[in-house]
């Protein structure tokens, strides 16, 4: 009996102890508002991971400073006389009240998904790792051998990286697309919609007739899981490459133009690593791609995040102009064009460096520069700014329609036909 009663008084801690723990990693950040526009020198602070842009409209912009940046950040801002609000003043304390809040309005349990089992993946709520696990065991049975789901390498803290494969329908020379989800853990959006269309592709087999779809759905499983328990704003991986901070920008690690507009100080936002793809995530994600550029018509390769409603095309490192630039522009107007007769979302369609900022090391550039790939994008999902990263749940649906256009829009017309609405 005493040991029943110590188990449970055990696992009561335990319980406790989790509750207390949700989105630690939060405790004392917070969240300011500044003007849009401000002088450059504050742009490489952002860059060096005092403050973390978060969103932002015409006048003002929404920042995360870390605790540890919170003085520093403070006093530069005091110099330079740029005027700031603070909307949150603490992170942790912030996300356990929308939780609890949360629990109080939504206690039905989401669609579909079980205990252990996933047949469809949700559109009515963000899933947890473990569920888009179940659900990528399922189609691995239900939809095979047309549908096949492997591990294409381990993350840092030993987790699956998996990558869908949905086979063309009997054209043996099919061309090859090739879709990179949730790199930046905090964009929630990206994985939901890209398991949206695995699973639409599964059941619409005229769409990849002619086409190969290969989908990492989640490239980087240990920032998504940090982001669920400790930190939602977490966008780098759980790597200890840079000693004092933890985690790499997977999306600087890339080896092409490697360390051009990426920062060098671990405890950045945008830190790069020590080295090109210096992290296991990177690499396999690396390996596999070259794999399918070896073997012939990759064609079409989408780096997929959030927020901004942009299609990008290379480059990144630079406002020079890529090849195939004319053609990259042409195909992007397809989607976004199409995109846009669902919802009248408006997707942009530019090069990153013009669209979003300089970055370099990030996927689209090294599939163009390394891999040659034709047609190479980052396409930044809802929405512009008022919600970004917490993009609420209701939103999965009408964005994975629109992308859905979208996309079968692009598929189409790299074979040379016309898309119609249905
Ligand atoms: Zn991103």
């Amino acid at each position: 009996m005493a040991v029943t009663q110590l188990l449970s008084c055990a696992l009561l801690v335990i319980a406790v102890g989790a509750a207390a723990g949700f989105q630690e990693g939060l405790r004392g950040h917070q969240i300011w508002e500044l003007p849009s526009s401000i002088p450059a020198a504050l742009e490489d602070l952002l860059r060096d991971g005092l403050l973390d842009s978060l969103s932002h409209s015409k006048s003002h912009r929404k920042v995360h400073v870390p605790v540890e940046g919170l003085d520093n950040a403070r006093r530069i801002l005091k110099e330079r006389d740029v005027e700031f609000k603070v909307l949150v003043d603490d992170l942790a304390e912030h996300f356990q009240g929308e939780r609890r809040r949360r629990r109080e309005v939504d206690t039905r349990a989401a669609e579909s998904c079980t205990e252990n089992s996933c047949p469809a993946p949700l559109s009515n709520a963000y899933m947890t790792f473990t569920q888009m696990e179940y659900y990528l065991r399922e189609i691995n049975t239900t939809y095979a051998p047309r549908v096949s789901v492997k591990s294409i390498g381990k993350s840092v803290e030993g987790r699956d990286i998996w990558m869908v494969h949905v086979r063309s329908g009997g054209c043996a020379q099919g061309k090859s697309v090739y879709l990179e989800c949730g790199i930046h853990p905090r964009e929630w959006i990206a994985p939901a919609v890209c398991l949206q269309i695995v699973s639409r592709l599964a059941v619409h087999c005229s769409v990849t007739r002619a086409f190969n779809v290969y989908i990492v759905p989640m490239a980087n499983p240990d920032g998504y899981v940090y982001t669920w328990t400790t930190n939602r704003l977490w966008r780098k991986n759980r790597g200890n490459a840079g000693g004092q901070c933890v985690g790499v920008d997977l999306n600087r690690n890339w080896g092409f133009k490697f360390g051009v507009g990426a920062s060098s100080n671990p405890c950045s936002e945008v830190y790069m690593g020590p080295s090109a793809f210096s992290e296991p995530e990177t690499q396999a994600l690396r390996d596999v791609m070259t794999s399918l550029s070896e073997a012939g018509n990759l064609e079409l390769v989408i780096a997929v995040h959030s927020y901004g409603q942009m299609l990008l095309y290379p480059w990144g490192w630079t406002t020079e102009e890529a090849p195939d630039t004319p053609e990259m522009a042409a195909l992007g107007e397809i989607f976004a064009n199409t995109a846009h007769l669902r919802h009248n979302t408006v997707y942009t369609v530019t090069s990153s460096s013009s669209g979003l900022y300089f970055a370099s090391g990030a996927t689209d550039d090294w599939a163009k520069g390394v891999l040659n790939t034709k047609f190479v994008y980052t396409l930044e999902l809802r929405d512009t700014g008022e919600f970004g990263f917490k993009l609420e749940k209701s939103q999965i649906l009408p964005t994975t329609q629109e992308v859905w256009e979208g996309f079968k829009a692009m598929l189409l017309a790299i074979t040379g036909q016309k898309y119609t609405l249905l």
